[in-house]
């Protein structure tokens, strides 16, 4: 059906003389992938928005209750989300999909049954919960990542890159083993020559309190990637956002949701500047997703882990010229494990054959179509 859709759209672009084709016209294909984790933020706030009972000096550790209620109180959940998320609503699940909204029959759920991040992110990139994978010590992953998986491939050599604020990163992606370009932590941006922004964001890199050692403020995770996105136009880049996790471990919802706020406002800018550069404009993807859920009540809404009910429940949100306009996905099940698998296969990539033990793709998020316009 999609095939056809694709097919059609290609044949009226063909039968048109040269010159009148219309940018829509044109066959419709994926040819750069951009990956963005926030890390343990919930489906609650997700697809609700605020929790109005963690709202709250005590649950919430809120420290102005009638500011954050004013911000991001609304009537209904769908106000309620799209005040906190705005471009995740109005533009990606608006022109994509999200899978794990549970009020409409839809689960997302992590398999490595550790909801803790390094398992969760090793899930997402290789495609399997390894119970190998069990802490979030610094130590090489003993999985091949589909970020190496494509490095590997001549058309992305070197056009795949991480930009993260939690300085493990470079373990999960064994970066030291295969010279994938991993920015992460307090680390100042190298490259020369540099440019007025970048030298900026060292100076902050510097100056601004390292508040938690092992994880940068989101902030400069972002400013990292706009100045590398101009420098180095990656083909496939994943940015690892943390501080939804830092905030919450904290008891500081209101942090937690402005983390959140402030997240979505960058995946804006970042397409905004994406959509304004021929490398970019209408053939980038973007999967929008967590490494693990937390808990959820007014107690432990701020934990994760094993024991920690709900913990496994994440949503996955995407985007992209060969991606349908479903939105909320109904009654369907699916994996963290499913995500790496998509990120190739978007790119009319096979990462099973390299990677037997990981899941299918996602259902229905989009077909390849190679550069003849033939589906596959
Ligand atoms: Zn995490």
């Amino acid at each position: 059906m999609l095939g056809r859709t694709f097919l059609a759209a290609f044949c009226l672009a063909s039968s048109l003389p040269l010159g009148t084709a219309r940018a829509q016209d044109a066959p419709r294909r994926v040819e750069n992938v951009i990956i963005v984790t926030l890390d343990g933020f919930r489906h609650q706030e997700l697809f609700g928005g605020a929790e109005r009972a963690l709202i709250d000096a005590k649950a919430g550790g809120v420290e102005d209750v009638q500011a954050t209620t004013k911000l991001y109180w609304r009537d209904t959940p769908e106000a309620r989300r799209e005040t906190l998320m705005p471009f995740l609503w109005r533009t990606i699940v608006g022109k994509g999909q999200v899978f794990g909204d549970r009020s409409k029959g839809a689960t997302a759920a992590v398999t490595n049954g550790m909801k803790f991040s390094y398992p969760g992110y090793s899930e997402i990139f290789c495609g399997f919960g390894d119970p190998r994978v069990d802490s979030n010590d610094k130590v090489p992953n003993p999985n091949k990542t589909v970020l190496e998986f494509l490095d590997e491939l001549p058309a992305y050599r070197g056009k795949v890159a991480a930009v993260c604020t939690w300085d493990v990163f470079p373990s999960i992606f064994r970066s030291s083993q295969n010279k994938l370009f991993v920015q992460a932590g307090w680390t100042p941006l190298e490259g020369e020559p540099q440019t007025e922004r970048q030298r900026q964001l060292n100076l902050m890199v510097r100056r601004l309190p390292h508040y938690w050692g092992g994880n940068a403020f989101d902030f400069i995770t972002m400013e990292s990637t706009h100045v590398y996105v101009e420098k180095s136009r990656p083909r496939v880049l994943f940015i690892g956002l943390g501080e939804t996790d830092e905030w919450a471990h904290h008891r500081r919802y209101d942090l937690y949701l402005q983390a959140a706020h402030e997240s979505d406002d960058f995946l804006r800018s970042l397409w905004e500047s994406l959509q304004a550069m021929p490398e970019y404009a209408g053939k980038t993807a973007m999967i929008v997703t967590c490494d693990h859920g937390r808990g959820s009540n007014s107690d432990d809404w701020t934990s994760h882990g094993e024991k920690v009910d709900g913990a496994e429940n994440i949503w996955i949100a995407v985007m992209g010229p060969t991606t349908p306009a479903l939105g909320i996905r109904t009654n369907v099940a699916v994996t963290q494990s499913q995500i790496a698998s998509t990120i190739a296969a978007l790119l009319g990539e096979d990462f099973l054959a390299a990677s037997p033990r990981s899941a299918q793709p996602l259902p229905g998020v989009g077909v390849a179509v190679a550069q003849n316009g033939a589906s596959r």
